[in-house]
């Protein structure tokens, strides 16, 4: 339906710039099988976890967000993963207005914080009120494991202390760490 909405929105449209004298003759109907490009929006889906900030893709994230615009996707949950790309998060949904903008510490990235990083996050947060909490969370896997577990636990137990505070949404990574994630949810 709400597909079917766009088309006849748009085809109307097209029609008044054209300025056309065809008078009282009907819109063209557009069917979904003439236009397949514009089927897929009838579906609508939320990327809920991407990094577009990273500097591998960063320089295509326009055309990707196009892209996956165009298959339907409406929004993108863009997440941080240390103070270093907080600002890129920051950037890039100012630029992009389907991004929702998410700042967090990954727990990969937890021994490179700064002493002031929870000020920093703070600040992230009250100049983009309408972020979300992440990345965070807990990692026991092949990296996460060479990282001291406490201090894991630490700065993701801090982060959910600010979600609350704040009442915002997290997305937690978890790698081999789940009994730990759930203990600490409860
Ligand atoms: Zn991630």
């Amino acid at each position: 339906r709400f597909a079917d909405t766009t088309l006849a929105d748009s085809s109307h449209r097209s029609n008044l710039r054209a300025g056309s004298g065809h008078g009282s003759s009907p819109p063209p109907t557009i069917t979904m099988a003439q236009a397949p490009g514009r089927a897929a929006s009838a579906v609508r889906l939320f990327d809920a976890h991407c990094h577009l900030q990273d500097p591998r893709i960063a320089a295509a994230a326009p055309s990707l967000i196009r892209a996956a615009t165009a298959s339907g996707v409406g929004r993108f949950a863009v997440n941080g993963t240390s103070e270093k790309d907080w600002h890129l998060v920051k950037q890039m949904a100012q630029e992009h207005p389907a991004i929702i903008p998410c700042f967090g510490l990954h727990p990969w990235w937890v021994p490179e914080r700064s002493p002031d990083w929870m000020d920093s996050l703070r600040q992230f947060f009250s100049e983009t009120p309408e972020a979300a909490v992440g990345e965070t969370g807990l990692d026991k896997g092949s990296h996460g494991k060479t990282i001291d577990f406490g201090e894991q636990v630490e700065v993701f137990e801090r982060q959910l202390e600010l979600a609350k505070e704040l009442e915002k949404p997290v997305s937690v990574h978890c790698v081999r760490a789940f009994g730990d994630l759930l203990e600490i949810l409860k």
